[in-house]
């Protein structure tokens, strides 16, 4: 029974339970106390594929599903679903080192976590049992969790989106999402006050006994959930064996990885492959102006008391990361009752202030930058300029922060790419292309025969495709819809016989 939550509850549940709920009973977030038991360097290195490293990996953190659950999950996940045979493949530009992330199906990271969670998120359901899975999105997570639970058998995928806080194309490609079982939501709010009300949600003990009648449950499939974040860890260690293999590192050396950060997520799952074994001297965690975080890796004092901004990279503008708790967990020694005190702070003041010894413990494997929207306007005109290589917002916050902070790195680093350029067309013309003019659509096409980058092929019709129109909420008023789309979830798959 590997999982236990960051606020105390000792309760330990298998890795099924674990992403079954989602988040713990009581409110926290569920952690393997043991994880850096697991050295999977060697093993890593050894491993003959992308697939078999994720192997690797789930089997270590996800105990209780048999060998053939896992390869089954992985064999559907990571396949011809991917237009890379690497899925996670790192580009070498001069001295540039671009872990490529938006090779799958919806052209953003989200794509490596929820083409496997639909598959050991069914696993894990007894037989007549229903989920209903709920996302809230900053814009990427939100396509990604609709292409992956699409028709998926006793589930029903839900996502809250912010009205007019993401790009027109990633709106656009929720919109028209295929399944019977999928459903879109427009919040008035901002990612925050979504994320906010689905953990409320899944912490709701009355609507939990309702659904248990009818044999349903809800879930997250954020990276609050463990089973988004596990498959995250593969692709640092195939990034670094990938350098391996052509000569750029040798095996065993430190490294650094750049990670555009909002949710604390992905770069969440960089450490966990750092406590595994890879062998990582820094991660630099990069922000746009919505710098939460990234001041908090700088001082100590976490303070959301500020304007929320909307920015060119709006995937990252949440203020609340979430995943920060894990990482507060890991670095306190499992002092869940700091965790517990520090997320009341949050939570009541929305500020909180660690001591000097946890900031130096944070700041020996993190290092951090923001970019504010010139910035990353600025970054992204420079790496096609000097580089030929075109990247997205949110990269370009990476790329700025890489190099605002190079004085303090030393050794090679790995910049993750988190989204393909094509996503953000409007942003990504104006730093490179300002001549360039129509809707988001029309820079796409414009922009690709500009710069002789392909876009991707899922994104260059959406505006043909028929569109839904999303049902519009306030947060306060997910919770009643919610209960509502689970309860309608099981009569339907009752109906169908799914
Ligand atoms: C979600 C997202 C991020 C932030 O990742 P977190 O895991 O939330 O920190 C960065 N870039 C893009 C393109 C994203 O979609």
């Amino acid at each position: 029974m590997p999982y236990i939550s960051t606020r105390g509850d000792h309760n330990a549940v298998n890795a099924k339970t674990a992403i079954k709920r989602g988040t713990a009973p009581d409110g926290g977030l569920y952690v393997d106390p043991n994880i850096s038991q697991h050295q999977l360097f060697a093993p890593m290195m050894a491993a003959t594929s992308y697939q078999a490293m994720a192997r690797i990996v789930l089997a270590a953190l996800l105990p209780d599903y048999t060998a053939d659950e896992l390869s089954a999950a992985v064999s559907a996940a990571y396949s011809n679903t991917f237009d890379d045979p690497a899925i996670t493949p790192v580009r070498d530009v001069d001295d540039l080192h671009i872990l490529e992330l938006f090779h799958g199906p919806t052209s953003a990271f989200k794509d490596i976590g929820l083409q496997l969670l639909p598959h050991i998120m069914a696993q894990a359901l007894n037989p007549q049992e229903d989920v209903l899975v709920l996302a809230a999105t900053s814009g990427d997570t939100g396509k990604a969790a609709l292409a992956g639970f699409q028709d998926v058998p006793h589930t029903r995928i839900t996502t809250f989106y912010p009205d007019g806080g993401v790009s027109p194309i990633q709106e656009r490609q929720m919109l028209t999402a295929g399944g019977l079982n999928t459903t879109v939501a427009a919040i008035q709010g901002n990612f925050d006050d979504a994320q906010t009300a689905v953990k409320q949600i899944l912490n709701d003990r009355q609507l939990a006994a309702t659904l248990r009648q009818s044999d349903s449950s809800v879930t997250a499939a954020n990276s609050i959930n463990v089973g988004r974040l596990i498959p995250q860890v593969v692709y640092y260690f195939a990034a670094y064996r990938q350098l391996v293999d052509r000569d750029a590192i040798r095996a065993g050396e430190l490294i650094n990885f750049t990670v555009p950060t909002g949710n604390f997520g992905d770069v969440l799952a960089g450490y966990y492959a750092k406590m595994m074994g890879l062998p990582v001297a820094k991660f630099v965690v990069a922000t746009n102006a919505n710098s939460v975080v990234a001041d908090f890796l700088q001082t100590g004092r976490y303070d959301r008391n500020r304007p929320f901004l909307k920015t060119v990279a709006p995937s990252m503008d949440i203020q609340v990361s979430s995943n920060l708790e894990r990482l507060l967990y890991y670095k306190s020694g499992g002092d869940t009752d700091l965790v517990t005190r520090l997320m009341a702070n949050l939570d009541r003041d929305g500020a909180y202030t660690v001591s000097p010894e946890l900031l130096a413990s944070l700041q020996n494997d993190f290092v951090a930058a923001s970019a504010d929207d010139e910035a990353v306007e600025d970054a992204i005109r420079d790496a096609y300029q000097q580089h030929g290589y075109l990247m997205d917002p949110h990269t370009a916050a990476g790329y700025a922060a890489q190099q605002s902070l190079a004085g303090n790195l030393s050794g090679v680093t790995v910049l993750l790419s988190t989204a393909s350029p094509y996503k953000f067309p409007r942003a990504v013309a104006a730093a490179v292309a300002p001549e360039l003019h129509g809707d988001d659509f029309d820079l796409m096409r414009q922009l690709a025969a500009k710069t002789g980058v392909p876009n991707p092929n899922n994104l260059g019709h959406l505006d043909r495709l028929p569109a839904r129109v999303p049902v519009r909420l306030t947060p306060d008023a997910m919770p009643a819809f919610v209960e509502q789309q689970a309860l309608q979830n099981k009569h339907q798959s009752q109906e169908v016989g799914l």
